[in-house]
């Protein structure tokens, strides 16, 4: 399904991490169009249905697909149990797949919310196989965070952690106390406001260029390029 045109409009916490190192990328990617195909986001679409829906094991035909729905359970259910030991508190009112706003400037998508107690847990799946930014130092997950606080300013701790069903280990966590997402938050509004603004500063980086759209058309990438030439 397409997502609705005012979320593609506004950063959103997937994008985050590339938009707090450079500020033209939200733009960038804005303008120009996706040139590789698309076949892995839509892999990792039918994967996260699975998870949305609790697709029973035996009705997913793929092998694949269904090692990915176990191991995610698996590890989702092994978390659930340490968050619950440590808030001391039953996890209830599980949601999947909500959105939040952090007013009308920004959005994410969370993949799986419980509430315990005053404490949360926040989950992000990486449903195919390559290596994701550990969860103590990543910023979608930050981000995720930051939007629960936001939006129930009630919420104490967040726990959050990063499930890649195919990475030795199949998860990791993080846990943020409220000051900090509040910290965090201000930063965040930081990055989004440099990223919305006229003619952003490009910056290049292996880890936001590899996903921008603009990158054939980038004169930051180019002049990268071809000093990394001229060395030779
Ligand atoms: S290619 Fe890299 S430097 Fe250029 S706009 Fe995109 S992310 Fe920024």
């Amino acid at each position: 399904m397409d997502r609705p045109k005012e979320v593609d409009a506004k950063l959103s916490a997937s994008k985050m991490e590339a938009a707090s190192r450079c500020s033209a990328y939200f733009q960038a990617n804005h303008k120009f169009a996706w040139k590789g195909d698309r076949d892995s986001a839509s892999e990792g679409t039918i994967r996260h249905d699975h998870e949305e829906n609790q697709t029973p094991l035996d009705e997913i035909d793929d092998d694949e697909r269904r090692k990915c729905a176990y191991r995610c359970r698996e590890a989702l259910n092994e978390i659930r149990e340490k968050v619950s030991k440590a808030t001391g508190c039953e996890g209830e009112l599980a949601e999947r797949e909500i959105r939040l706003w952090y007013g009308g400037s920004w959005s994410g998508q969370l993949d799986y919310v419980e509430r315990f107690g005053v404490d949360v847990l926040v989950a992000d799946y990486k449903t195919l196989h390559g290596s994701h930014t550990p969860a103590p130092t990543n910023i979608q997950l930050l981000a995720q965070a930051v939007l629960m606080k936001h939006n129930y300013p009630d919420t104490n701790n967040v726990y959050a952690c990063l499930i890649e069903p195919f990475n030795d280990p199949t998860y990791t966590t993080v846990m943020y106390p409220s000051e900090y997402l509040l910290e965090k938050a201000k930063w965040l509004e930081e990055v989004v406001e440099n990223s919305y603004a006229k003619n952003p500063e490009r910056v290049f980086g292996s880890k936001q260029c590899k996903w921008c759209s603009a990158l054939y058309v980038c004169p930051e990438a180019r002049s990268h390029l071809i000093s990394c030439l001229n060395k030779k």
